[in-house]
């Protein structure tokens, strides 16, 4: 049954059908590009929708093959996969536009969570639709570190700022920016740099703002650390902090 899909035939009541335009046949051929979220680190954490994109289309673009391999090996899927992440060339943007031409359908993965989320994705669907603005494209939601992150935190976070990866240069405005808005902001960060940004943000906005740090969501080692930033910093300089981290800030 495919009923969560949009659909473009034709309704059982209508009575007769117009022979489509040729140019209009053309476009019904078009294959479709699906968007799909795939989990953050545990493996269940996957749409039955997904699964099911997943085994139908004819490609997976992933953007590590191997990565992805160990999802599909794990729901036995066995549809062939290409690689495509923020460095392929436009020939390769080109190749995916001849499948979808030519009827095939595709979904688009990451390595974890949503593609376009910090992720390579909306530039390869901002060139397909440049090139041919009829292509479908179906986003398959699901896991993100980010709301995963914010379901959690504590705070207020019917509003918030996401920023990805913190810039490396103009932090001050963006600081300054911040918190003039007072709204509680989001962003990725290394485990490299954790304890030095958590240092530059104490200095902006004071060591006692409330901070959250979700460190490896979803895994084994999963690690919630929430309190003034002070706190925070004081609890992960007595533990050796490795893994992926998602960082909220209240806002004031
Ligand atoms: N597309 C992904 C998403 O939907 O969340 C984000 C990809 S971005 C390249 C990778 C960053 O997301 C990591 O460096 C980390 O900051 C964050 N992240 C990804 N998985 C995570 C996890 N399981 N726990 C905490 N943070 C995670």
């Amino acid at each position: 049954m495919d009923g969560f899909e949009p659909s473009t035939s034709p309704s059982r009541t209508a009575r007769a059908t117009p022979a489509p335009h040729p140019v209009l046949e053309l476009y019904q051929m078009l294959g479709t590009l699906y968007i799909v979220a795939t989990p953050i680190g545990n493996l269940e954490d996957i749409t039955f929708r997904a699964l099911r994109i997943l085994k139908e289309v004819d490609l997976i673009l992933a953007e590590d093959t191997r990565i992805t391999k160990r999802i599909l090996t794990h729901y036995d899927i066995k549809t062939p996969t290409l690689s495509y992440h923020q460095h392929s060339s436009d020939e390769k943007k080109n190749r995916i536009i001849s499948f979808l031409v030519n009827g095939q359908s595709l979904a688009l993965v990451s390595d974890a969570g949503t593609p376009g989320i910090s992720d390579p994705g909306n530039e390869l669907i901002d060139y397909l639709l440049e090139k041919e603005p009829k292509i479908k494209i179906i986003p398959l939601p699901g896991p993100a570190a980010i709301t995963a992150a914010l379901s959690v935190c504590g705070f207020r976070a019917n509003k918030f700022i996401f920023l990805g990866f913190l810039p490396k240069k103009k932090r001050t405005k963006l600081f300054n920016w911040l918190k003039e808005g007072k709204i509680s902001f989001a962003f990725y960060e290394s485990p490299k740099r954790i304890l030095k940004t958590l240092t530059v943000l104490s200095e902006h906005f004071g060591s006692d703002r409330r901070v959250f740090i979700a460190r490896e969501l979803t895994k084994i080692h999963e690690s919630l650390y929430r309190g003034t930033i002070e706190q925070v910093i004081n609890e992960l300089q007595q533990n050796l902090v490795k893994g992926e981290i998602v960082v909220v800030m209240e806002g004031k």
